[in-house]
């Protein structure tokens, strides 16, 4: 049976979307192919505020976000931790051979600018990692701020995880100086899982082409080398990249602006009812991320059995929580296509459920 997905990746798909993916293939080497491309870059541009190329992976976002550590890092890399999927990233450099610390905030805290400074002051770093929004606990850091801090430690790439916060609201990787930014296609930009985007710095590229050892297949001087040439290095997933087009076409339809205002409305929405039910916010209430709310589960819900409603009589199903957070959170997301009539029924579905879902033993 069919149900809608209100988790934080993947998320709903449109029938529109899904229609595009059902074109007829073409030859990744095709002049077919290097229009379809080349026709994505200005929207692609726009959205990560960059006059820099593109890139698109196939691969989830972890491939980029790995590809990442094994193009930039000689020397040392700074991982800021505060949350799964950052906690993770340290773990991925070192997995990749490279010599990395460990910084770390409270789940749910967001990246300190002031911690992060006196960090690179100690010195001995050429890179850093930093997750934007970091989705495990709904946190979103202040990217702004941390970039400033990075602006003053010029021998330092910055690698910035935007895989759940791309689109849904302004994101200027060239004027915040972002080196290498990052997304994936199943969050904010509704498409299936499978795709990644990047897009990186001339000196980023520069400082690649200095690195040994960066493999093949995320070697960033070969993704700019195959844009130059409206490709990618390797056959990649046709098909997604016919429903990103489309999804272009929607973003420009509504305009940016409006997709922002439109994210940002919804996630109020969403945590108005929360606070209205008596939940708190598991993150910093300052910093809750704009795509999806991550509330504490203060009240005690059995929340497999929440979900368990949710999914047979309502034919939705929301997050109970990730890794260490499984029962103690729960994430509902409002990424995408999600407009005022779908949220207002999602709310009254929550409603519903929870007037049927007993409190945990516990
Ligand atoms: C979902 C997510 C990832 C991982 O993406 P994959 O596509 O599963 O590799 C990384 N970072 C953040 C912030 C995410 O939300």
């Amino acid at each position: 049976m069919a149900y809608k997905l209100f988790i934080p990746g993947p998320i709903a798909v449109s029938d529109k979307t899904l229609q595009a993916m059902a074109h007829p293939m073409i030859g990744h080497r095709s002049t077919d192919f290097v229009a379809l491309y080349q026709s994505l870059q200005p929207g692609l541009q726009a959205l990560f505020g960059t006059q820099d190329p593109v890139y698109l992976s196939t691969s989830s976002a972890w491939g980029s976000m790995e590809g990442a550590i094994r193009n930039v890092v000689k020397a040392k890399v700074l991982n800021c931790m505060n949350g799964a999927f950052s906690d993770k990233w340290n773990d991925v450099s070192l997995r990749c051979g490279k010599q990395a610390t460990a910084l770390k905030f409270e789940w749910g805290k967001p990246i300190d600018p002031d911690a992060v400074r006196a960090e690179l002051a100690k010195g001995g770093y050429d890179a850093i990692t930093i997750i934007h929004n970091e989705t495990s606990c709904g946190c979103m850091s202040d990217l702004p701020a941390l970039m400033a801090v990075l602006r003053e430690f010029p021998e330092v790439i910055s690698i910035i995880d935007t895989v759940s916060s791309f689109s849904a609201m302004p994101i200027a990787k060239d004027a915040l100086g972002v080196d290498i930014i990052i997304t994936g296609s199943q969050k904010a930009l509704a498409l299936p899982p499978g795709l990644s985007l990047l897009s990186v710095s001339k000196r980023a590229l520069a400082r690649a082409a200095t690195v040994g050892e960066r493999g093949y297949y995320f070697d960033l001087v070969e993704f700019q080398k195959n844009h130059e040439n409206g490709m990618t290095p390797s056959t990649p997933v046709i098909p997604l990249i016919y429903a990103l087009r489309s999804k272009l076409e929607d973003i420009q339809a509504e305009g940016l602006e409006a997709r922002y205002a439109r994210h940002s409305r919804l996630n109020g929405t969403v945590r108005a009812w929360g606070y209205a039910k008596g939940f708190k916010l598991f993150p910093a209430e300052a910093y809750g991320s704009v795509t999806l709310n991550c509330f504490a589960n203060n009240l005690g819900y059995d929340l497999s059995a929440l979900n368990k409603v949710l999914k047979s009589k309502h034919h939705l199903v929301i997050d109970g929580g990730y890794g260490k957070l499984k029962g103690k959170t729960f994430r509902i997301s409002n990424m995408g296509d999600e407009t005022d009539a779908t949220i207002a029924e999602l709310i009254s579905a929550l409603d519903s459920a929870l007037a049927e879902t007993p409190k945990a033993a516990s």
